[in-house]
């Protein structure tokens, strides 16, 4: 057995037997961990209560055949104490640490800037400094962009054609007049300034749109992740099917 060291988000956990939980941790250099953590079920243990969700933790693991060990845990920055008495920014939060572990699909595969984001964008949020839904879109956009799903935004997705018309999710973000498929949505260009925006981090321009502009950005954003998403774990869907009885 193998000892290492890392710090983490604890992105979810579950039960495994009696007494142990499995805890998923993005990590800063490993990439995504599912660690066992033994015994934290039993008692009130002080170790238990660092691996909750949105904790930043340093651990320690032993390598295992199957499953990692986690022998010791530190908190770093409990990021769920800011969150938990604010409704809004706990669903946010709690989208956030959903979307890091579907966007990061192999296990021990470094991902530092999708670490990196995750990590701001907790901060963020429990800061207060901006609407929670601003810094959920914001953080969608950017994680997606480190993915390599970043949308079109500025020129056709198609054609790169300068002139834009409306946002079609398949065609990957905005569309040119000739290139727009049936259905596409034809959102207000403040809408799009607005998504520009969030993706660049130019927080003065976010922070003065209006709430017209924000719901219908919120509402692209995240047709834009889902679709991405149900595309992109369709593969490993199959790949995890249990046979047909
Ligand atoms: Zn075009």
């Amino acid at each position: 057995m193998s000892l290492y060291r890392d710090d983490g988000i604890v992105l979810r956990t579950h039960k495994l037997g009696e007494a142990d939980r499995i805890v998923t941790v993005l990590t800063r250099r490993t990439g995504k961990v599912r660690g066992v953590a033994k015994g934290v079920r039993r008692t009130m243990s002080r170790f238990g209560a660092r691996l909750e969700p949105f904790t930043h933790v340093d651990l320690q693991l032993h390598t295992g055949r199957t499953l990692d060990v986690i022998t010791q845990a530190e908190t770093i920055r409990p990021y769920g104490e800011a969150l938990v008495t604010d409704y809004p920014r706990y669903t946010a939060g709690s989208a956030m640490l959903e979307t890091a572990d579907r966007l990061t699909l192999g296990e021990k595969e470094p991902s530092l800037r999708q670490f990196l984001l995750l990590v701001g964008g907790l901060r963020t949020l429990g800061s207060g400094e901006h609407e929670p839904r601003l810094v959920l879109d914001a953080y969608f956009l950017r994680s997606l962009a480190v993915a390599g799903y970043a949308p079109a935004l500025e020129a056709c997705a198609r054609c790169k054609a300068p002139a834009v018309r409306a946002f079609a999710i398949v065609a990957g973000g905005v569309v040119c007049g000739g290139c727009r498929p049936a259905g596409a949505a034809v959102p207000a260009g403040e809408t799009l300034a607005l998504m520009v925006a969030l993706l660049k981090g130019d927080w003065l321009t976010a922070d003065a749109s209006d709430g017209r502009h924000r719901a219908e950005c919120s509402g692209l954003v995240a047709a834009y992740l889902q679709w991405h998403l149900e595309h992109g774990i369709r593969s490993l869907r199959h790949v995890e099917r249990e046979p047909a009885t």
